[in-house]
């Protein structure tokens, strides 16, 4: 087999949900490259991450080039010039991959052709990437071997769609179960737990400076786990509960809001989102020592009080200390949506925005609502949206109404709140955590 037949074979694969599959994916790529050996075009972080998905694969790479290869770290592997390809100059020997994300292909495409080698037809990295760390991974899940959970953060596969993640989270919590009249698309949900928080973000992604002080509140233990329990059992299975704010290590009763939830017979993964500026007590991080949970640390600089920057630091210390499991995030810019005016499209580019808004599957509840996303429960919350618009309110529902209500949500191909968002093309570029006066 060859590189060409592997990627009409398995690229047009939405999601890697077989055994036999996965094993073959990965055993037929490998055997592309018997004779072979890749090049890798582009050392950002897609560069990098392909890089080592073919080291885990045993592909030999032959070289990693980038335009401004005198700025790019990579710890692996020296960096080189773009135009040192040419001296690879064996059609038949390489691959050349294309490494850059999706929006930058084509551009990336003409720096090539510019380039003048004699490879005709490079490949784009992405799509083969998300298939084959699909692939590894759900290999992994079912021979019983670890997925290191922090790394989804960041994956190319977007963790709220992957089937390795799902079946893995099953297997943590030993569910074998087969669930009739409940939703099977449906598979995660984030919880905000109210909006009381350390920071007061200018673009929070919940809006949490903009809701007025006599509003803002922590929501009742009771509620939170009612609602999950309500969404959990109109699910086949509900892979990951998201926990957000606000700031969830905030919340007085966090620790029986985590064990209650870990008791939901087809809830799988919690994941709580943290900006780290409040150091877990001993009892929660006791309950935090499970392979269950996991945490994800915001990280933010200096554009925060330096007294909880020393929070962060000393947060990140005890989770590793504790081996929880936990992501340190590292992202350098945020995008702004929290504008809500009208965006005047036709229903096609509406459609185009939302299929590729990273945000639409991200079901925020928050008090008895379900709604799309953070910017859709930000937008009713502060009153801008008047209208009961798509939310759904799942007490108004017996389980099997609500499964078929949370299959359709699942199969929008759009949400009235995306009429007044700029996601994810138009969304202002911004800094991390820019302050407020509180
Ligand atoms: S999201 Fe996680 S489980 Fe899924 S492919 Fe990525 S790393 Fe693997
Ligand atoms: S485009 Fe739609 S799904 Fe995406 S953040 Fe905006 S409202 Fe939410």
């Amino acid at each position: 087999m060859d590189i060409r037949q592997w990627k009409a074979k398995y690229l047009a694969l939405d999601m890697i949900e077989d055994y036999e599959v996965a094993k073959n994916v990965i055993v037929e790529f490998k055997e592309c490259f018997k004779n072979k050996e890749a090049i890798i075009y582009g050392a950002g972080v897609v560069g990098q991450e392909v890089y080592n998905l073919f080291l885990e694969l045993g592909v030999k790479v032959a070289t990693i080039v980038d335009k401004n290869y005198r700025n790019c770290k990579f710890e692996k592997c020296e960096v080189s010039a773009t135009n040192t390809i040419k001296l690879l100059n064996q059609a038949n020997k390489y691959e050349v991959f294309l490494a850059v994300g999706e929006f930058r292909e084509k551009e990336m495409l003409d720096d090539f052709n510019k380039l003048g080698t004699v490879f005709q037809n490079p490949h784009f990295a992405l799509r083969i990437q998300k298939i084959l760390q699909s692939a590894i991974c759900y290999n992994k899940a079912c021979n019983d071997q670890e997925i290191y959970l922090p790394n989804c953060y960041e994956c190319v596969v977007f963790e709220n769609e992957c089937g390795a993640l799902q079946k893995y989270a099953q297997k943590l919590n030993h569910f074998t179960g087969k669930k009739t009249n409940a939703s099977k698309n449906f598979k995660t949900v984030g919880y905000i737990l109210g909006q009381v928080c350390t920071l007061s973000c200018k673009c929070c992604n919940e809006s949490v400076p903009y809701v007025s002080k006599i509003m803002k509140k922590f929501v009742k233990k009771d509620t939170v786990l009612k609602d999950i329990e309500k969404v959990a059992a109109s699910c086949e299975f509900l892979g990951i509960v998201e926990l957000v704010g606000g700031e969830p290590l905030l919340h007085p009763e966090l620790d029986k809001i985590l064990q209650g939830i870990m008791q939901i017979e087809n809830v799988g993964i919690i994941h709580i989102f943290t900006s780290g500026t409040v150091v877990p007590n001993e009892e929660i991080i006791k309950l935090l020592e499970n392979p269950r949970i996991v945490i994800y640390v915001s990280n933010y600089g200096d554009t925060i009080p330096e007294k909880l920057q020393n929070n962060i630091l000393e947060t990140k210390q005890l989770l590793k200390r504790k081996g929880v499991l936990h992501k340190e995030g590292n992202c350098t810019s945020w995008m702004d949506f929290s504008t809500y005016d009208y965006i005047k499209e036709s229903d096609e580019e509406l459609k185009n925005r939302f299929k590729n808004c990273y945000l639409g599957d991200c079901h925020r509840l928050y008090e008895g609502y379900l709604y799309r996303c953070s910017h859709h429960y930000a937008g009713t919350i502060l009153d801008i949206f008047k209208e009961e618009n798509d939310r759904i309110s799942i007490h108004a529902y017996t389980q099997e109404e609500l499964a078929v209500k949370l299959e359709l949500f699942e199969s929008a191909e759009t949400a009235e709140a995306c009429k007044f968002c700029k996601m994810p093309f138009d969304a202002e570029i911004i800094g991390v955590a820019e302050q407020m006066e509180k």
